[in-house]
C-alpha cells in the first residue's frame, strides 16, 4: 500500500538552505559571522538545566519586553519559531484555497513555498529594472481574492529598500481587508533615514482606524540567534490573537526565549556590531563597483550581484576559492557581509573572476 500525500505538493521545490562546506567561508545565509555574545551564551547555559520542563507557550516575558521596546501593548505582539514560521502563520491566518497572496519576486524564497504548503493561490510580481520592489505593479496585482501582501523591506536577496513615502502611498492603495506584511528581517542594518521603521508606519495606520498593516522581525540576523529560531510579528490585537491560534504550541523553545531576552539586554553591543557590518558592506560594495560589477545599493547585511546566466559560473569560481555564496540560477548571487577577513577572501575571489 502506498500512502497518499497531497498531489499538489509533489511539484513543490524544497527550501534550499545555504550550503555549509568544511574549510570554506560561509557567506550564504545572511547570518552574523561573530558568535553569540558571552552574556547570551551564559543565559542559554543557565536555562539548559531546566529543559526537562516545557517552555512558556505564551512567551510571556519576551512578549512583554518586546511590547515595551516597540511601544505597543503586549497583546499586539506574537512570537514564532523564526519569522519564517510567522510568515506561514500569517498566511494560515488569512488565506484559504479560494484566496491568494501577492509578493514580489525575486524575494524571500519561503514565500512561494509557504503559499503552496498552506494551499492558497499566489501572484509573484516582478522587481523593477533597478532590482527593487515594484509597488505600483504589486498594488495593481491585488484582486478581491488577495488576503495578504508581503513587502520585504529591505528585500532579500537584492538588498534594496523602500522609502517611507513609497510605502505609505502603497498602503493607501491596498484595500482595507487585505493585510500588508512588512517583512523587516534586516531592519537593524538599514542606514538611510528615508527608510521607515515599519512599526511606526503600522502604528500611524492603526491610529487612523485601519488595522491591515503588520510587521515581522527576527532574532536570526542582527541579533545573531539564527540557530535558536525566534521571531515576532506586531499587528492589530485581532491579528495577533489569530496568529496565536495557528501557533504550534511550545514551538518557541525555552532557550530561544531566554537568549532573545538576553540579546535585548545586550542590544547596544549588538547594534555596535551591526554598524561595523554596515561599514564593511560599504567597503565591499565599493570594491565590487571598482572591479566592474553592477551592485544595487543595499540596506541589508548582504550584497546582490545580478549576474544573470553567469551566476552558476561565478558560484563555482567562489567555491574553488573556498567561499560559499548563495546563487540563484540565471538570476544572481547574494553574498553575506562577514568579518573583514572573510570579506577580503570573497573580494579576492570576485576580482579574479573573468568577466
Ligand atoms: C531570514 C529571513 C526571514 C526569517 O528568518 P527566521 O530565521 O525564520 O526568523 C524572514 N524574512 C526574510 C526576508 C528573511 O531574509
Amino acid at each position: 500500500m502506498t500512502v497518499r500525500t497531497r498531489a499538489d505538493l509533489s511539484a513543490l521545490p524544497s527550501y534550499v538552505p545555504g550550503k555549509t562546506i568544511p574549510g570554506a567561508i560561509k557567506l550564504a545565509s545572511n547570518e552574523v559571522s561573530a558568535g553569540p555574545l558571552p552574556s547570551v551564551v551564559r543565559a542559554i547555559a543557565d536555562a539548559a538545566t531546566a529543559v526537562n520542563r516545557y517552555p512558556d507557550t505564551a512567551a510571556t516575558d519576551l512578549v512583554a519586553r518586546l511590547g515595551d521596546k516597540l511601544g505597543v501593548p503586549a497583546g499586539q505582539v506574537a512570537v514564532g519559531c523564526g519569522s519564517v514560521t510567522l510568515c506561514q502563520q500569517l498566511v494560515q491566518a488569512t488565506c484559504t484555497e479560494a484566496d491568494e497572496v501577492v509578493f514580489p519576486w525575486r524575494s524571500f524564497e519561503a514565500y512561494p513555498i509557504i503559499a503552496q504548503v498552506v494551499g492558497t493561490g499566489q501572484t509573484r510580481v516582478p522587481l523593477t529594472a533597478g532590482h527593487g520592489l515594484d509597488l505600483d505593479a504589486m498594488a495593481d496585482a491585488i484582486t478581491p481574492k488577495t488576503r495578504l501582501v508581503f513587502v520585504c523591506n529591505p528585500n532579500n536577496p537584492t538588498g534594496t529598500a523602500l522609502r517611507r513615502d513609497e510605502i505609505e502611498r502603497f498602503i493607501e492603495r491596498v484595500p482595507a481587508e487585505t493585510l500588508v506584511v512588512l517583512d523587516e528581517a534586516y531592519k537593524e542594518f538599514v542606514d538611510d533615514p528615508d527608510v521607515p521603521d515599519g512599526v511606526e508606519v503600522a502604528k500611524a495606520h492603526w491610529a487612523a482606524g485601519r488595522d491591515n498593516v503588520a510587521v515581522l522581525r527576527t532574532f536570526s540576523k542582527a541579533y545573531g540567534l539564527a540557530g535558536l529560531r525566534v521571531g515576532y510579528a506586531v499587528g492589530s490585537p485581532e491579528l495577533a490573537e489569530t496568529l496565536r491560534k495557528v501557533y504550534v504550541p511550545f514551538s518557541v523553545n525555552a532557550l530561544a526565549q531566554v537568549a532573545a531576552l538576553a540579546s535585548l539586554d545586550a542590544e547596544d553591543e549588538l547594534m555596535t556590531r551591526c554598524r561595523a557590518i554596515v561599514a564593511e558592506r560599504g567597503r565591499v560594495r565599493d570594491e565590487l563597483l571598482a572591479a566592474g560589477y553592477d551592485v544595487p545599493v543595499t540596506q541589508a547585511n548582504f550584497v546582490w550581484l545580478p549576474l544573470g546566466e553567469r551566476t552558476a559560473e561565478f558560484n563555482e569560481h567562489c567555491l574553488e576559492h573556498k567561499v560559499v555564496v548563495r546563487a540563484f540560477a540565471d538570476d544572481g548571487a547574494r553574498i553575506t557581509i562577514g568579518e573583514p577577513e572573510e570579506n577580503d577572501t570573497f573580494l579576492a575571489a570576485a576580482k579574479s573572476f573573468a568577466r
